[in-house]
């Protein structure tokens, strides 16, 4: 089977370099305002934050999670905006030992916010020096070996740690309870993803319609990042094709070219579903079982493939694996397997 690299898909919904347009991205809201959709996400952060300011506080630690692209780090920054505070920017992997944790916070002033993006894959080494940390605002610095070893305890500035995640089942207990404020980003509707291609759009100084807009939007599996970089392919198509503004005759050509479907599925989403039809009967697969036979890690095909397959009820989860739907035999015009019936299996649909 051809293999594809995964940074290569322009539904990509991982960051590449020409999504940030320098540092400084201009397409990033930096206002609750200016930042569409995730309407409870914001109605709960505008009364923590309000809150935290009239008490003369610091807000509490907020743990962000849901798929990649949806606005978590641009939320992180916009938090440090509303607050008037500064932000530090780093990775879980990037934390490698205690010391570069400590680092990190003895530099905070009182307030600023901690924005610790991938928090599921910091080290158990630096868990330990952060529990405290969050919790008291101090870390214990032990020196020495032996008999000549001191313990000194260090107070450090308050700060907000954000985390973001986009799986909160794979932190442990203990980290996760100690986030006083725990958010779930959801898949955008294309009403909304049209919003924020529109605006983009007005950033970027590209003419576009209603109508261009939508058909963009609906082809963005969900995702603010995607919309954003389709918006920018659709385009050169426009400038190449016609005099530049983008209608929905132009996107849709465009995206079909690009090998985006109607739904914003591509090549590698058709791949997955199509072998799970061909080799395993419509399913239940395994999620490792299925990640060999198309080539792909599982942690993507969970983190970038199924939740907007799931979203659009073309996959779903079941205890014994993944099926694919009657719906989606359909989409890819494939006569669906035995067992896989109009409206089944949704049973135990969202379970593991
Ligand atoms: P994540 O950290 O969840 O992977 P980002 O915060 O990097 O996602 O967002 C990806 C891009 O999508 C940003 O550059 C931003 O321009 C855009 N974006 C995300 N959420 C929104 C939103 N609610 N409104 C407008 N643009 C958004």
């Amino acid at each position: 089977m051809e293999e594809m690299d995964f940074e290569d898909r322009i539904v990509s919904s991982s960051e590449i370099a020409e999504d940030t347009l320098g540092n400084d991205n201009p397409l990033r809201p930096k206002t609750l305002d200016e930042y569409i959709g995730q309407e409870k996400v914001k109605e709960n952060l505008k009364v923590f934050i309000e809150a935290a300011k009239k008490r003369g506080e610091i807000l509490d630690h907020v743990l962000l999670y849901g798929p990649p692209g949806l606005g978590k780090t641009t939320l992180s920054q916009i938090i440090a905006n509303e607050l008037n505070v500064n932000i530090r920017i780093t990775s879980g992997p990037a934390i490698e030992k205690p010391g570069d944790l400590a680092a990190l916070l003895t530099n905070l002033s009182s307030g600023d916010v901690l924005f610790i993006d991938e928090i599921h894959r910091i080290s158990r080494a630096v868990e330990e020096v952060l529990y405290p940390s969050m919790e008291d605002f101090a870390i214990d610095i032990i020196t020495g070996k032996g008999q000549m070893a001191a313990s000194y305890h260090l107070p450090l500035p308050k700060f907000t740690l954000v985390g973001a995640t986009t799986r909160a089942g794979q932190l442990t207990a203990p980290l996760r309870d100690r986030f006083g404020v725990v958010l779930r980003l959801e898949l955008y509707t294309p009403e909304e993803l049209a919003e924020i291609v529109r605006r983009s759009a007005g950033i970027l100084n590209i003419p576009i319609d209603m109508d261009g807009s939508l058909e963009i939007a609906s082809r963005s599996r969900g995702t603010p990042r995607i919309a954003n970089r389709l918006l920018k392919r659709v385009r050169d198509f426009a400038e190449v094709m016609g005099n530049g503004s983008i209608t929905c005759d132009i996107a849709r050509i465009a995206l079909d070219k690009l090998e985006i479907d109607e739904l914003g599925l591509d090549a590698n989403d058709r791949r997955m579903l199509e072998a799970i039809i061909r080799f395993y009967n419509g399913g239940p697969v395994g999620i490792e079982t299925l990640a060999a036979a198309i080539g792909e890690e599982a942690v993507t095909i969970e983190d970038v493939y199924e939740p907007y397959l799931m979203q659009i009820g073309f996959l779903s989860r079941t205890p014994r694996g993944r099926c694919v739907t009657f719906a989606a035999c359909q989409h890819l015009d494939i006569a669906p397997p035995n067992g896989v019936m109009p409206g089944s299996p949704t049973l135990f649909d969202g379970e593991k």
